[in-house]
């Protein structure tokens, strides 16, 4: 078969491809030129609301709301967009062979396309628990979430099992927002974590009580320290029960797990340099191989400002990663070049009427200010985190766009702290006055 030639290829369709797209179009790209590729069947769209908007009982988000690049508060590109900007959506395809010297990718149609450029934009996936041989675990009525099918096929699942009985396995974001979304639903939930309190990786134990405290006063269960060890089914292959490593067992019409995640880098193995997990890419998201680029989940990246390299899974650097390297290839064209890339990490997430934001690094000694009740309507609290005598990183639960503002600078402003006593008591006041 006749391979089909683009002058630059995105390999995958999310969110990164979706702001990789609009920088091309902005900063100029004939009809004809650019390719995305992507097994999902739809336009580039912004992945985190699927397990938010896109789960509700009531006014739910559906595509075409929140194609990309809304999520940043910009333009929404619709199919036509791509069609009027002569960018190719190539979708439902899978790429299954990557040759990076022949600059070859090849689907499981038998398609073959080649490039000038490549950006590598696959994202990542679930980890599933038949990965670790839990027993039972491919029994029908267990979801995990990545892609829209698979939220098409959670809300059929809610839908089937009104006031049924669902159990989260896993205590990170996807872990919380998902039982919340259950909970909205009216299903009757069980967290199950194996760690002592939610989202062990960002939240201090005062931070995750307050989170643990709101879920379980909206009637949240929490079992906590165990993990599920198998799965038993129906006769027709249904999921009814949870059995834990402590010996309880949870009755479940639904289980969906949200136990972690995992960069799709298996076809570029050994074509191009790894480091912790990720492929491996300078300040400019350049892969060890010249012309190929890789952005968002899959890039293992200078972090600068800690002079670090780290891979980051979350959407504001699949959004900013996408948009250097579309603009270092345009600059390298011209014979110019940008800046290098500095990016402060931004996490968030949002559930019930919760909504916190993080910035920067949960290293060293931790502060937490404010309001930790979580009976309190509305409670405003926050901490920062304090390395070599400087804040490094800083966390707000309902904070207004200006507060929110104010810790993201103090995170990158990496100010002196002197007492955290003194700290403790200024709270939030101390990022609004840097
Ligand atoms: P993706 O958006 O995953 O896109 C990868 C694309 O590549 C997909 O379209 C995939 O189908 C395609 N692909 C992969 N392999 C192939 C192949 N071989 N051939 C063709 N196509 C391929 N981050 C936050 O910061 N805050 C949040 O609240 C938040 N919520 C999230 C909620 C959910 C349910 C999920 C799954 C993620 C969430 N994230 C959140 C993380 C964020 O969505 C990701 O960091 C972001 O989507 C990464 O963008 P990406 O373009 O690198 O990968």
């Amino acid at each position: 078969m006749a391979a089909t030639f683009y002058k630059y290829i995105i390999l995958g369709g999310g969110v990164a491809a979706g702001y990789a797209a609009r920088e091309f179009a902005s900063l100029g790209v004939l009809p004809g030129e650019l390719a995305i590729i992507s097994k999902e069947a739809v336009a580039p769209y912004e992945r985190p609301a699927l397990s938010k908007a896109y789960l509700f009982p009531e006014g739910a988000a559906r595509l075409p709301g929140f194609h990309t690049c809304v999520g940043s508060g910009g333009e929404r590109l619709l199919p036509d967009w791509y069609a009027e900007k002569g960018v190719e959506l190539i979708l439902s395809t899978e790429i299954v062979k990557v040759d990076l010297a022949e600059k070859t990718l090849a689907s499981s149609f038998g398609g073959i396309f080649k490039y000038g450029t490549l950006i590598i934009a696959t994202g990542a996936t679930f980890i599933k628990l038949s990965d670790f041989g839990v027993q039972g675990a491919d029994a029908k009525g267990i979801y995990y979430l990545r892609e829209i099918d698979d939220a098409d096929s959670l809300v059929e699942a809610i839908r089937a099992k009104p006031g049924g009985k669902a159990v989260i396995v896993g205590g990170g974001y996807i872990g919380l927002e998902l039982a919340a979304d259950l909970i909205i639903n009216k299903l009757d939930v069980t967290m199950v974590y194996p760690e002592p309190w939610c989202m062990p990786r960002l939240f201090t134990s005062e931070i995750a009580a307050f989170y643990e405290g709101y879920y379980q006063n909206k009637g949240v269960k929490i079992v906590k320290g165990t993990v599920a060890t198998g799965f038993e089914s129906d006769a027709s292959g249904n999921v009814n029960l949870v059995k834990l490593k402590d010996g309880r067992e949870l009755p479940a019409d639904i289980v969906v797990v949200g136990v972690g995640a995992r960069p799709l880098v298996s076809l570029f193995k050994g074509q191009v340099e790894e480091e912790k997990g990720g492929i491996k890419v300078d300040a400019f998201f350049q892969t060890s191989v010249p012309g190929v680029y890789a952005v968002g989940d899959v890039a293992t990246f200078p972090m600068k400002i800690f002079n670090d390299k780290r891979r980051v899974e979350h959407v504001d650097h699949a959004r900013k990663s996408a948009i250097q390297a579309v603009q270092h290839i345009k600059a390298t064209e011209k014979g110019t070049s940008v800046a290098e890339y500095d990016y402060l990490p931004f996490f968030y997430s949002r559930s019930f009427d919760l909504s916190w934001q993080f910035y920067g690094d949960n290293v060293g000694d931790s502060v937490v200010f404010g309001q930790t009740d979580p009976s309190v309507p509305k409670a405003k609290f926050g901490a920062y985190w304090i390395k070599d005598d400087k804040i490094v990183g800083a966390f707000l639960e309902n904070g207004s766009p200006e507060e929110n503002k104010a810790i993201a600078k103090v995170a990158r402003v990496q100010p002196p702290v002197t007492s955290k006593e003194a700290l403790l008591a200024s709270g939030l006041e101390f990022a609004s006055k840097i």
